[in-house]
């Protein structure tokens, strides 16, 4: 067992001072504060291991969740700022790394940008992985060996992964894979689904690419195959994606989603910039989750997505790094709320509590993983400590505020990371489908 004594912590009450916590395991087995023991069993126990940094200076919240992640795009961070252009001349460099990547150059990458996370306090990432194939489409000998190379990455950096294999089948609406994407497609989706299956690996979730990447008639095969695992997909990040999508469809990407059963609370809609009122309605009564990356949302040009909107009609924030561009769950959490007030000129849409849960609890809920993300009882024992005494922190106090309003990646004393299990089955609700 191993006890640890907190200034301050961030549990599901709120900010408290003086917390004293026990680890067994890598979960937390007891949560006392002020002496008093809030474990199930009622018995206090005497602190045996305390921490000896200075009274009154940090504060320790959950580990963060990562819930959108490429990891390979890293490699363009610094490379692409001085070419004007759109997120289609972007994507055009994008796949200019993806051609050249193999199996050992995609782990190195992966491992630098995991542990450049877990530095930053981020303890669960979920990778949307669609690099499957060599370089002209042939399966490796290991036909899931790209995907092996980012569970390696994680494993050595000790960080949770939930590996979102992504279906990619078609360059757009009715065209068949071209350049780069032929490493991306597996034919059908039937044969994605084969592929997925031999991976047999408990960390592994599904993808679809996005409705420009899967025909209309095969988003069925792939909702049926994710059934009971965590199924994310690119949504309407592009202004070019919904007038293709209607036009080939009549429908909007939401409801081309809808109508293949892909909506609901195993489901998460990434980006969800250019949505129309009934997207809204659909992606909340669905209660689907929506993951805004607003730090590559504003690299790329895509634009400034309804956060607020989605949330008052039932659906769930998370966040993710993206491209990362910028690798700091602090930032995005505090662009959410900066990012509305510019696009409304008004000030106070989401509190600090709120988009502390969306990098924490809901994130890692949107990832299989409902076992992270709270300081209580029963949950792991993954602790970002957060440096009260730093020149951007210092006089800020220690609430919800500081953390979203003040603090940064830089900031980040201490990780605990409980890391990746080889049992981390996504956990499923009673009741839930999808
Ligand atoms: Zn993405």
């Amino acid at each position: 067992m191993t006890s640890y004594r907190l200034d301050h912590a961030l549990l599901p009450t709120g900010v408290a001072a003086d917390v004293h916590l026990e680890v067994e395991g890598g979960t937390i087995s007891s949560v006392r504060l002020d002496g008093h023991s809030m474990a199930l069993s009622g018995v206090a126990t005497p602190v045996q291991a305390m921490d000896t940094r200075p009274a009154g200076c940090s504060v320790t919240l959950p580990g963060l969740a990562n819930c959108h992640s490429h990891a390979f795009h890293r490699a363009l961070r610094g490379h692409t700022q001085t070419s004007r252009g759109s997120f289609w001349t972007w994507r055009e460099q994008m796949y200019a790394v993806a051609a050249g990547l193999t199996p050992d150059s995609y782990f190195a990458l992966a491992r630098d940008t995991y542990a450049e996370m877990r530095a930053t306090g981020i303890t669960a990432v979920g990778e949307f992985h669609y690099l499957h194939h060599q370089p002209d489409g042939t399966p490796y000998d290991d036909p899931n060996e790209m995907g092996r190379a980012l569970l390696a990455a994680a494993d050595a950096v000790g960080i949770r992964i939930r590996l979102l294999d992504a279906c990619y089948l078609a360059a757009g609406f009715g065209n068949p894979p071209e350049g780069v994407q032929v490493r991306y497609s597996d034919g059908d989706a039937h044969g994605w689904a084969d592929r997925v299956r031999a991976f047999d690996d408990p960390r592994v979730g599904a993808a679809i690419h996005s409705v420009r990447a899967v025909p209309r008639e095969q988003l069925p095969v792939v909702v049926e195959a994710a059934r009971g695992l965590p199924l994310h997909v690119h949504v309407s990040e592009q202004v070019a994606e919904n007038e293709a999508c209607v036009a080939a469809h009549g429908l909007t990407p939401t409801q081309l989603l809808a109508e293949a059963g892909a909506l609901g609370p195993l489901t998460t809609a990434v980006h969800a910039t250019h949505l129309t009122d009934e997207d809204v309605r659909l992606l909340g009564e669905s209660r689907t989750n929506v993951c805004f990356c607003p730090t590559t949302e504003r690299d790329l040009a895509d634009g400034i997505g309804p956060a607020r909107r989605l949330h008052e009609a039932g659906a769930t924030l998370t966040l993710g790094s993206d491209s990362h561009a910028v690798i700091d769950l602090f930032e995005e959490m505090r662009a959410v709320e900066m990012h509305e007030r510019l696009a409304t000129r008004e000030r106070g849409h989401w509190s600090a509590t709120e988009l502390l849960a969306a990098a924490t609890y809901d994130g890692h809920r949107s990832l299989g993983f409902e076992d992270a993300g709270r300081i209580e009882v029963g949950q792991r024992a993954d602790l970002v400590t957060v440096d009260l005494d730093t020149i951007r922190t210092r006089g800020t106090g220690a609430g919800p505020e500081t953390l979203v309003f003040a603090a940064t990646s830089a900031d980040v004393l201490r990780v605990e990371c409980s890391g990746g299990r080889q049992d981390d089955h996504p956990s499923t609700r009673p009741g839930e489908d999808r």
